[in-house]
């Protein structure tokens, strides 16, 4: 979103004693303070029809076999009226509330009880309490990583489920998916009005908080930075990892479950996305999510709702449509998914490796070609860091994002040419990131000033080489 810094920042002096007046940030490089009219109209649109996008496509699928434009023909010929669909659409109930409820208790359980032990037994993998990137304000929190063992213990306790314990059928997700969605919205729309409220009476650091004096605008991109109740139960971490990312593969294990219940067989594609997050989630502690974004709905109802819902559109898709893709399309959504899943993985385990080592590493196979930058926190210290220019970073400055899409349109061409929905997700996600792209270099920018323009001088396209 378009957003201006704040104005009469003073004038820094970076590393070299030059000084530097557009790395004058003094830890002002994070959220707007001051809300343009288009940032207003899309949070307040955004507010408003979101959560009808998602009862949309949630419906269209129920009760119109996912087709997107079923229930718009359908008005508009007079087929039906809303308040049929309405009566349709199944409503909240006691067994969806008490699954759901059930469901968060045990997230919230694993996340705060367990101390990590998968870090002391699977080499490579980085687990236990690690620490975060430095806040505009200077803060460094701590966070236990826990998040890949809550997935292998959830998932162990599934399959416990499925082919041992037969305490509840495995397609009950599907079977609640309607029901549970009133269930997800009540803890979205509760946790981003707690956070809110604590923002303003509570704050866990109030140096970090943020308040544009627009109420729209405060509740839709949070006002803490990075709340907290306690010493560890952070919502940053725990709202997108445990209800959001640890459910993605729930669900579409559920849905094939369903899949199997009614057509004898199963499509799944989604599940090496997932392992990689939390393989890797020491690492999503530097990322835009964590190290920019304030929780506020935009995160908060976010990471209850949208992601489990839409992010999952594919496999619900293929419960009302089984697709047998001949053999050339499989091979080639495959290729596309590897491809991209490389390029996603190299990419950013290349920025993690260079950071933690501070640029002493090999970028394939080579020293690594580096651009020295400084800027500086709102306590005033001034702070180094290194951007590199070699291997993906080097071809275009969020390459990662290009990974990212080819193993979307993967996940999206694995269900065929059939219908519109399935094919949401590389449709938002190509939205989704190239705001990201803007946004994040508007940070950037704020932040290292001259020593950002000499990186995009030097990688001049943020995409695509030659396009974007
Ligand atoms: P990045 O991992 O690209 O992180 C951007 C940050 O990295 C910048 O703010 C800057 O932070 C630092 N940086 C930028 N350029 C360089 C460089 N040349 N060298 C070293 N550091 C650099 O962005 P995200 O956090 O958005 O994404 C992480 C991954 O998550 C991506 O692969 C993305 O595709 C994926 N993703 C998936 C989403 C989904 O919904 N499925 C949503 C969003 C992201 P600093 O201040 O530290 O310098």
């Amino acid at each position: 979103m378009a957003a201006k810094s704040q104005p009469n920042i003073p004038k820094a002096k970076s590393l070299d004693g030059v000084t530097n007046d557009r790395t004058a940030s003094q830890g002002q490089w994070g959220r707007a303070w001051e809300v343009d009219w288009f940032s207003l109209a899309s949070v307040i649109f955004l507010l408003l029809f979101a959560p009808f996008i998602v009862y949309y496509f949630i419906m269209a699928c129920d009760q119109y076999s996912c087709a997107l434009t079923g229930p718009v023909v359908d008005i508009v010929t007079g087929h039906a009226r809303l308040s049929d669909i309405w009566a349709k659409t199944p409503p909240i109930t006691r067994k969806a509330a008490q699954l759901y409820t059930l469901w968060v208790t045990f997230q919230v359980l694993l996340y705060t009880s367990l101390p990590d032990f998968c870090h002391k037994f699977l080499p490579g993998y980085v687990g236990g309490i690690q620490e975060g990137a430095v806040t505009p304000a200077g803060v460094v929190n701590k966070y236990q990583i826990n998040g890949l063992q809550a997935w292998l213990l959830t998932h162990l306790l599934w399959f416990a489920n499925a082919h041992l314990l037969s305490w509840f059928s495995p397609t009950i997700i599907f079977d609640n998916w309607i029901p549970l969605l009133w269930c997800a919205n009540i803890l979205g729309y509760a946790v981003s009005t707690f956070a809110m409220v604590k923002g303003y009476f509570f704050p866990t650091s109030a140096r970090d908080c943020k308040f544009t004096g627009n109420f729209f605008y405060n509740y839709m991109m949070g006002i803490e930075f990075n709340p907290r109740i306690g010493k560890w139960f952070d919502f940053k971490l725990f709202f997108n990892g445990r209800p959001g990312i640890v459910a993605w593969t729930l669900i579409n294990l559920s849905f094939a479950a369903k899949q199997r219940e009614l057509h004898s067989h199963v499509t799944n594609a989604m599940a090496i996305y997932v392992i990689d997050f939390f393989w890797n989630e020491t690492w999503y502690l530097k990322t835009i999510d964590i190290c920019h974004d304030h929780f506020g709905w935009y995160l908060g109802w976010g990471d209850c709702v949208w992601l489990p819902y839409l992010y999952t559109l594919q496999g619900l898709y293929l419960v009302y449509h089984p697709v047998q893709l001949s053999t050339p399309h499989a091979v080639g959504v495959l290729l596309l998914g590897l491809v991209g899943y490389y390029i996603f993985r190299v990419a950013n385990h290349q920025k993690d490796l260079f950071r933690r080592t501070d640029g002493r590493c090999l970028i394939w196979g080579r020293k690594p070609k580096v651009i020295e930058c400084s800027y500086t926190s709102a306590d005033g210290q001034r702070h180094h860091s290194k951007l590199l220019v070699s291997g993906f970073w080097g071809v275009a400055r969020h390459f990662n994002y290009v990974g990212d899409l080819m193993g979307s349109l993967a996940y999206c061409l694995a269900c065929g040419g059939g219908h519109l929905l399935p094919y949401f997700y590389i449709i938002y996600m190509a939205i989704l990131l190239t705001h990201r792209c803007l946004r994040d270099e508007h940070r950037c920018a704020s932040k290292y000033g001259r020593d950002w323009e000499r990186y995009t001088a030097a990688v001049p396209y943020r995409l695509l080489p030659g396009i974007f």
